[in-house]
């Protein structure tokens, strides 16, 4: 096995840094004329969490590619992290929208595509009935509230690193086997350790002893845990939550937002998982606003007669005014039908086998200590040689400054990876092109770095 160097590896970094410069003079311009109108330059805080020092600043997208001001070419393998899973600006989507869009965009009323795009989604998942909103993070946070409504328990529980967007409740990770507001939450409004339990993922015995206290109403979960990156859920381990859940008349809540790269009907239809409700959001509409949860007929019934019996709703912490728009559903509508198909599906987790197998050749050609893990149309390389098993034995892996190169070499070479982790995702755009060439650039990497 092959050991780092570091002082090499920060030689590389600023070698990489300096060139980086040099080539994207006109996004430098940009984002120092950004920070005299935006809080550190960028519009959202994570826009400057990229390998450069700082970000890349777009022209226009198309498919898997986009541009950028200073006239470079990428391959997206970041794809906005999943919101354009669909591939950037989808023609059959684009029609649709420009059409909805002079139609009216939004008037708090039903269109018939809302029909129809529920109807798909019992289709693909299982579940009976269907809500609209805007995000993930919403679908999530109005899921917990109906959990909570509907048993009258006042916890949620979730996994050890996990995230589901800006959902209060699952900033909270384990340490030492005690919960902890997770580092850097912001201004929670309440300490998480108060409504939350926390199991890590693939351990039963710590899952059923939280779940033994008969106060939780709902776990919410990744069927896969996707955001400290890939992990699996063991043999088992679905059968054991499920099993619990049930057990302790707790609800099982699964966010399919990255998981839907599993394949059309997401992680849950693959693998013929029963969620109480699922959520999902992001790439739906092809990077148009819009998202939506699924519940069972029993948890439907007991929704509708818990807001039958509280008589109002338009106040009760379940709403969004543009949730369900005419535009987010056309959009929505015209992304199941014409863009993530089956077919499509087909051909991208056949590309992420690809890319996989392409990483993991250079990896053991040069014994490196690493591992590739993959989910459908999803895949990454870890910074181990065994695939962690839960969230915490992947944080451990990290390493800043390593991923830091990979990704920057990477970009100064026309490829976007997805930040925070080593991840690629697939869109039906990619090609088989754009895969063998990240091949060649991690292989140059692993030159430069090992020798
Ligand atoms: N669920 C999961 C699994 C996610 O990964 C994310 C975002 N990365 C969300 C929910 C939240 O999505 P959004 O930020 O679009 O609300």
């Amino acid at each position: 096995m092959r050991t780092l160097e570091r002082a090499r590896l920060a030689s590389l970094l600023e070698r990489e840094t300096d060139r980086f410069v040099a080539t994207h003079r006109r996004s430098g311009e940009l984002f120092e004329r950004g920070r005299r109108s935006l809080l550190a330059g960028v519009p959202m805080p994570w826009m400057v969490e990229w390998a450069g020092p700082y970000p890349v600043f777009v022209d226009h997208a198309d498919g898997a590619r986009f541009v950028d001001v200073d006239g470079h070419t990428y391959v997206d393998f970041c794809l906005g992290d999943t919101g354009a899973m669909t591939g950037h600006a989808p023609p059959p989507v684009v029609d649709v929208i420009v059409r909805a869009a002079a139609k009216g965009i939004t008037l708090m009323l039903p269109s018939e595509d809302s029909i129809w795009v529920s109807e798909e989604m019992v289709r693909r998942f299982g579940l009976p009935f269907w809500q609209f909103c805007l995000t993930a993070t919403d679908a999530n946070r109005f899921a917990l509230r109906l959990a909570r409504q509907i048993t009258g328990r006042p916890k949620v529980l979730v996994y050890s690193y996990c995230y589901h967007g800006t959902v209060d409740e699952a900033y909270v990770t384990l340490d030492d086997g005690v919960p902890r507001s997770r580092e850097g939450n912001i201004g929670p409004q309440v300490d998480p350790t108060e409504t939350t339990r926390v199991a890590e993922w693939n351990d039963i015995d710590g899952l059923e002893a939280e779940l033994a206290h008969e106060d939780v109403a709902c776990v919410l979960a990744e069927p896969a845990m996707t955001n400290i990156g890939i992990i699996l859920p063991e043999p088992g381990y679905h059968e054991a939550l499920r099993a619990l859940t049930r057990t302790h008349s707790t609800y099982l809540i699964i966010d399919e937002t990255h998981t839907i790269c599993t394949g059309p009907g997401g992680y849950t239809r693959a693998h013929g998982l029963e969620p109480d409700f699922l959520t999902i959001g992001k790439p739906l509409a092809s990077g148009v606003p819009a998202a939506c949860y699924g519940m069972s007929a029993l948890v439907a019934e007991r929704v509708s007669a818990a807001m039958d019996a509280m008589e109002t709703t338009d106040t009760g912490g379940i709403g969004g005014t543009l949730s369900g728009n005419a535009l987010s559903l056309a959009a929505m509508r015209a992304t199941l039908e014409h863009v993530l198909t089956d077919e499509a599906f087909d051909r991208m987790v056949a590309l992420a086998e690809r890319w996989s197998d392409g990483v993991k050749g250079v990896i053991h050609e040069r014994g490196l200590p690493w591992e590739v893990q993959r989910l459908g149309a999803r895949a990454e390389y870890w910074f181990r040689p065994t695939p962690p098993r839960t969230g915490a034995e992947a944080a451990a892996s990290g390493d800043v400054e390593l991923a830091r190169y990979l990704h920057l070499v990477a970009l100064n070479r026309g490829i976007l990876l997805t930040p925070f982790h080593n991840m690629a995702l697939m869109c039906p755009a990619t090609t088989t092109d754009d895969v063998d060439r990240h091949t060649e650039v991690f292989a140059e990497a692993a030159e430069a770095l090992f020798g």
